[in-house]
């Protein structure tokens, strides 16, 4: 069996390479040898009854060169239910976001160009009055992420070890093991923690306020929730002592939701939360992320009144996490879209966020059928539930519709596994021994996908 095996040449030599033989030659080389040993192990190994034929290798060594040639980052349908999945890169962009990338990015644009004077000018301040109409903030900055606009707007109001007070209910740790405290922290701001982890009363505040400390944070709690014996103090009641103070009030609010938007979350009082009331309520600096509920691509938001974030975008911090044009033509589109239509009807993510139940039962019912009919496939379609994702709005979930899928002879984890590696890669959830297809979170085309996959 071993004489069988071929010369590496003869894999690339071999016309089935079609398109991929102009892949470098160190790739398709290295991808035939290991296809080439990874055969002969198994035949020392008697796991082989016999050589695979030579296009069979070939298909193989193909398929390894283009994974290590290829482009990494690909186009993947989530059929998760998963919203704003972080690890798929949160919220899918609006139309109007694409259109604007597309049709300007390649070429100029006047990003620091006022084009009345022909005077540079900042690339924050074009933002201004779209965000000013739609939330009402006097100014606004953008940074690359919201940690980096926490970040950036304490090294400001805070990098020389000035006192920052917060809740201890509200050190959150965000995703990757990162701690927004730590984050604070490297600003080289100093906490002042008060109250306990599951009470802090406004009298809490008061306290670090008349020992001295001039800033209070507010940090939403984003990814955890908290039940039982709690009390949190609303973001009126420490605007309303700030303002009596004169501390300056800041909110990381997370998740971003505009206004009465979609998707918008319930405070300790039960009023929904938004980037808005905390203006409305006296906070100088609302802090939120582009590529949560806010549906548009990564950044951090900082809007607020022009004093305090003139200070933040003079800081040398600035320029360290500033965001290129792509962010921000994209981030631009993105709020024109929620001028246009404030229930969000133009963002993909809000859209996934209302989606009515029968819609979705509808959806799941139709790819259902379709793949019952594939050899070998079993496909039952199920109630589900979907969530928000992307750390925001915990405990939240969204009865939904999937279709729970098995395939002759394959566990979940290996059909899960096979989806994945499709020529248009499917992430799915896996469920009761099941994979499980959530149609929330399917954007046009993506049923057709998991057919292909399927079928495949
Ligand atoms: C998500 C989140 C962050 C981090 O935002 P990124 O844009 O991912 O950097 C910070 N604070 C809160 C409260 C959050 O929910």
């Amino acid at each position: 069996m071993l004489r069988g095996l071929p010369a590496i040449d003869k894999l690339l030599d071999h016309p089935d390479w079609g398109d991929d033989a102009h892949l470098p030659h160190s790739v398709r080389r290295e991808a035939s040898r290991a296809v080439v040993d990874a055969v002969r192990t198994a035949v020392l190994s008697g796991s082989l009854s016999e050589v695979p034929p030579l296009d069979e290798l070939v298909r193989r060594a193909r398929t390894s060169a283009q994974r290590t040639a290829g482009p990494k980052l690909v186009r993947v349908v989530n059929a998760t239910g998963v919203i704003l999945h972080t690890n798929l890169g949160r919220a899918p962009l609006a139309a109007g976001a694409l259109d604007a990338i597309r049709t300007i990015a390649g070429g100029y644009t006047n990003l620091e160009m006022d084009l009345w004077s022909g005077k540079r000018d900042s690339r924050h301040g074009r933002l201004t009055d779209t965000f000013s109409r739609v939330i009402g903030c006097e100014e606004v900055v953008v940074a690359n992420n919201c940690a980096a606009a926490v970040f950036l707007a304490l090294s400001a109001l805070a990098g020389g070890g000035a006192q920052v007070v917060v809740s201890r209910g509200e050190l959150v740790e965000i995703g990757g093991s990162f701690r927004m405290p730590a984050i604070m922290e490297a600003s080289g701001a100093k906490l002042h923690e008060v109250g306990a982890t599951n009470r802090t009363h406004l009298r809490d505040y008061e306290a670090a306020l008349d020992a001295g400390a001039r800033i209070v944070m507010k940090v939403h709690r984003s990814n955890f929730a908290q039940v039982g014996f709690t009390k949190e103090v609303s973001i009126e009641e420490l605007g309303a002592l700030c303002s009596e103070r004169g501390a300056l009030l800041l909110h990381d609010l997370g998740m971003g939701v505009l206004d009465k938007a979609p998707g918008s979350t319930r405070g300790a009082d039960g009023a929904s939360e938004s980037v808005r009331r905390s203006l409305d309520a006296g906070a100088q600096a609302v802090l939120f992320s582009g590529d949560k509920m806010l549906g548009g691509p990564q950044a951090g938001i900082i809007a607020g009144s022009s004093d305090v974030l003139t200070k933040i975008r003079k800081h040398p911090v600035m320029r360290l996490v500033r965001p290129g044009k792509l962010c921000l033509l994209a981030l631009e589109a993105t709020m024109r879209a929620w001028e246009m239509d404030p229930t969000g009807a133009l963002l993909p993510a809000a859209r996934m966020l209302s989606r009515d139940e029968d819609a979705l039962r509808a959806d799941a019912e139709s790819l259902g059928a379709r793949l019952a009919r594939l050899h070998g496939v079993t496909a039952e379609v199920v109630p589900t539930a979907s969530t928000p994702g992307g750390g925001s709005l915990p405990g939240m979930t969204l009865p939904s519709w999937g279709v729970a899928v098995t395939v002759e002879g394959l566990s979940a984890t290996s059909t899960a596994a096979a989806l994945r590696e499709a020529e248009a890669p499917i992430v799915a959830r896996i469920e009761d021994d099941r994979v499980l297809i959530d149609v929330r979170t399917l954007l046009a085309g993506d049923a057709d996908a998991v057919v292909q996959a399927l079928s495949a």
